[in-house]
């Protein structure tokens, strides 16, 4: 009810768009630490929970890849009976091998509990030096097929054919979500992001149902735009956008290229949304080159909790967080190596515990 909303009653938090019902009381949460550096901050994101009593109890889960009945590597079926249980869940990144007969384990888990929409908040931080202090653009990615659809095959040797798969119901799904999520977050524009000049078909098709939608949304504005034009007036001047929709590949890229915009991946979280689950991460990997260093920065994953907060209506928790995650940030002391500091991150950690 648009009335509601304008008035800031039934106030939906940030990312509850297309949000599973949850119990209230202690929630459960399905913990994947990942491999590299996932180990290290999903112990400083505990420990911060912790000390800020957050009521949550983690089951963790372990996602080593295991080889399937195909011979191929997948995912444990603990891992998912875990997520098919609470239907949440924080992921730290996994690591997928390039080569043969490995799928990557990313893809899979959207894939198995249809994330159909990827969401990638990027704001302007106070105390992180960057090109510009006024970044506040949230990226939604289709998650389920576009280029990211896995149909790949040789045609004869020296020839392989990708197939980019656009189809009405997941385009019209996420453009849906895309207005939705503008509306309980009270943003005001949804732009829709495509190639469709070159790629008449499929981003044309992907077009035609955000045109649909948004007639449905007659209280956000919505505009049309060509990726290249995007990406250029991104750089030149972020605060032209609001919330953008796009294919699968075009988001990838984009979400990673405002990332950029406000200090790098070490600061920017997301969260993989269906309606019957959702999982959030941090949008980074898994950083070999400084893995079991205790010099990762934990803040995406940290903020990846905090939007999970936020989908399970724990504001006050979230809000708690935030504050002591912003006011390290701020201060500027005990800030890990990717944000200019000599800080380890657990003594980054340590200053957020001592703030909240
Ligand atoms: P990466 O994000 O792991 O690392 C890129 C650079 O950013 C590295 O220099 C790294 O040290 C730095 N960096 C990343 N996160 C950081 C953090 N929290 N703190 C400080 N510095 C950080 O990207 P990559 O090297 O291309 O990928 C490594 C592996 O991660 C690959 O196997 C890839 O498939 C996987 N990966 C997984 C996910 C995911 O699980 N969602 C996402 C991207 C890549």
């Amino acid at each position: 009810n648009v009335k509601d909303v304008k008035s800031g009653k039934n106030k939906v938090p940030a990312g509850r768009a297309g949000a599973a019902q949850y119990s209230t009381g202690v929630r459960k949460v399905t913990l994947i630490p990942g491999h590299g550096i996932g180990p290290e901050i999903t112990v400083a994101v505990q420990k911060i929970f912790e000390a800020a009593k957050v009521p949550i109890e983690w089951d963790e889960v372990d996602v080593t890849a295991v080889r399937g009945p195909d011979g191929k590597f997948g995912i444990p079926q603990k891992a998912i009976d875990s997520v098919n249980a609470n239907k949440i869940g924080l992921k730290g990144p996994l690591m997928t091998p390039v080569g043969k007969g490995y799928r990557s384990l990313n893809l899979a888990l959207r894939k198995e509990f249809d994330l159909y929409a990827n969401v990638r908040p990027c704001k302007s931080l106070d105390g992180i030096k960057t090109l510009y202090d006024n970044v506040d653009v949230v990226t939604i990615r289709e998650n389920t097929e576009g280029e990211y659809s896995g149909i790949e095959h040789e045609i004869v040797d020296g020839v392989v054919q990708s197939i980019k798969l656009i189809t009405e119901e997941a385009s019209k799904r996420v453009a849906e979500f895309a207005f939705q999520f503008a509306r309980d977050n009270k943003r005001k524009k949804v732009t829709a992001v495509h190639k469709a000049n070159i790629m008449r078909m499929s981003d044309g098709l992907f077009l035609r149902c955000c045109r649909e939608l948004a007639t449905k949304y007659p209280d956000i504005k919505f505009e049309e735009r060509y990726l290249d034009t995007v990406c250029l007036n991104m750089v030149q001047d972020p605060s032209k956008f609001d919330v953008l929709v796009m294919p699968n590949l075009y988001g990838d890229i984009m979400s990673d290229m405002c990332s950029g915009l406000v200090g790098g991946l070490g600061l920017t979280p997301s969260g993989n949304i269906g309606k019957n689950g959702a999982l959030f991460e941090s949008v980074h990997g898994t950083a070999p080159d400084i893995a079991g260093k205790d010099m990762a920065n934990p803040t995406a994953l940290l903020l990846s909790a905090i939007m999970m907060l936020r989908h399970l209506q724990l504001n006050e928790d979230a809000d708690r967080v935030q504050n002591a995650c912003y006011a390290v940030l701020r201060e500027g002391k005990s800030l890990t190596g990717d944000l200019g500091g000599t800080g380890k991150c657990s003594e980054y950690t340590n200053a957020i515990i001592s703030k909240l």
